[in-house]
């Protein structure tokens, strides 16, 4: 076995462990029964919780994780500009309360200056 992630604490590493088996990897969460009886002491690599995953799925697993991660902060935008009306609109926002128009709608508009008709 391999590891190929160190967790802040116990539900994250099981959301990895979820996140890995849901994509077919069989993985392993080690380590999570330090986190209840270490009491005040720092937060360190070897006392983490930590997943685990067979040696052939390390690769596949690693980029899972890292995949994983990066959705994670793309859905934790701080706040974002409506294209529309340009209100500061906080992040769990998908679209402007003042208008209405998508958070993505930006990048849809930016490239082109044609109204688009088809839509
Ligand atoms: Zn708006």
């Amino acid at each position: 076995m391999k590891q190929v992630h160190v967790a802040q604490n116990p539900p994250e590493a099981y959301l990895i462990k979820g996140f890995l088996e849901a994509n077919g990897i069989k993985a392993v969460v080690q380590g999570e029964d330090l986190f209840g009886i270490r009491g005040g002491i720092p937060v360190t690599p070897s006392t983490s919780p930590s997943v685990w995953v067979a040696e052939a799925d390390v690769a596949e697993a690693t980029r899972l994780v890292e995949d994983f991660f990066r959705a994670e902060v793309e859905h934790q935008e701080v706040s974002w500009r409506c294209a529309n009306c340009g209100e500061m609109i906080e992040g769990q926002f998908t679209e402007c309360w003042n208008c209405g128009t998508s958070r993505d709608a930006d990048l849809l508009q930016e490239s082109s200056d044609d109204p688009d008709e088809s839509a």
